[in-house]
């Protein structure tokens, strides 16, 4: 069976229902890929590598996680924290804003987690993945460790994959989160990109320069992402520009590049060829995003999945 462990943190997802009620769900960038890369690709193991709380909503969350068919044999329970939580609100012109309570959150402590025994059973697995999101979170302190693990990881012949997932408001700094991105595309084997970060970040606007500021740095794959606009892929030193159906109902584009890593990653895990996985991660985001919320109906995923 191949094994496949998502790094970083799951949250408490809030949104009123009416002036009384708040909707429930959970969510976070490498939490939903998990779960569409499972729900697409039920033959492989899908693990979740966090730090929950002993708190009933923490044990709620754990269960999600069995719910949804992830492996959680690396998800740790802190002692004090607990999981962070944040709210969607949405305006009278229908913008999103999201406030966010995760500045103690329990998963900024995996490093705590992190140790030895745990790095000789991940050897093993077939890939890890982890985001900008999970650099930004885990305390500043342990990010020397956090770097140490991926590389012993890396060494034991795992497939390390990054996608930068860019969010300011989680670095103090734009130079930080540029010099912690920069260690991460050195180190990963494949990244998963979005045009937008590199914009944000260095304002880079092409597809083509988002591309060789990866490939010059080492990575062996590619992809990458820019809405509706074509995937550009890079594999065995061949680039490929793949095109997209563009979704006229776009309903809510969150977890739009989530729901593609989670296709394209389970597609290649199961030997299908780039422009497969490609497809695969396009209509995963492409249904995604026709739904509110980051993760959808299992039901309708599945249908989509399967026409
Ligand atoms: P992110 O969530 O990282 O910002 P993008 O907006 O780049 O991701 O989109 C990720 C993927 O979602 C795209 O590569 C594409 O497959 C799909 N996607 C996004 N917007 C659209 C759209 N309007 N129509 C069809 N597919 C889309």
């Amino acid at each position: 069976m191949k094994r496949i462990y998502f790094i970083g943190e799951c949250m408490l997802e809030l949104k009123a229902k009416d002036e009384s009620t708040m909707a429930q769900s959970f969510a976070g960038d490498v939490y939903n890929s998990a779960v569409y890369l499972k729900r697409a690709f039920p033959q492989i193991l899908s693990g979740m590598v966090t730090v929950i709380g002993q708190n009933t909503i923490s044990h709620r969350m754990s269960q999600r996680f069995l719910q949804e068919q992830l492996n959680t044999d690396f998800v740790f329970e802190h002692e004090t924290k607990s999981p962070g939580v944040y709210l969607i609100e949405t305006d009278a012109q229908g913008e999103r804003t999201f406030t966010f309570w995760r500045n103690d959150s329990a998963a900024r402590q995996l490093m705590q987690f992190f140790d030895d025994g745990m790095v000789n059973q991940l050897s093993t697995a077939d890939m890890v993945f982890f985001s900008g999101v999970a650099l930004a979170v885990i305390v500043p302190e342990s990010r020397e460790l956090f770097w140490q693990r991926i590389t012993q990881l890396k060494q034991a012949g795992v497939t390390v994959v990054f996608d930068p997932n860019f969010r300011a408001s989680l670095w103090p700094d734009k130079k930080l989160a540029k010099q912690q991105f920069e260690q991460a595309i050195l180190l990963a084997d494949w990244v998963l990109p979005g045009v937008e970060d590199f914009t944000a970040l260095y304002g880079i606007e092409s597809a083509q320069q988002v591309m060789d500021f990866c490939t010059t740095r080492g990575a062996q794959e590619v992809v990458v992402k820019n809405g509706p606009a074509s995937v550009l892929t890079y594999s065995n030193g061949t680039k490929t520009e793949h095109s997209i159906t563009p979704v006229t109902k776009v309903v809510d584009t969150t977890s739009a590049g989530d729901a593609f890593n989670g296709g394209y990653l389970g597609a290649r895990l199961s030997g299908l060829t780039l422009e497969q996985a490609v497809k695969i991660g396009a209509v995963a985001a492409g249904t995604v995003i026709q739904y509110p919320g980051a993760i959808i109906p299992k039901a309708i995923f599945d249908q989509a999945m399967a026409s």
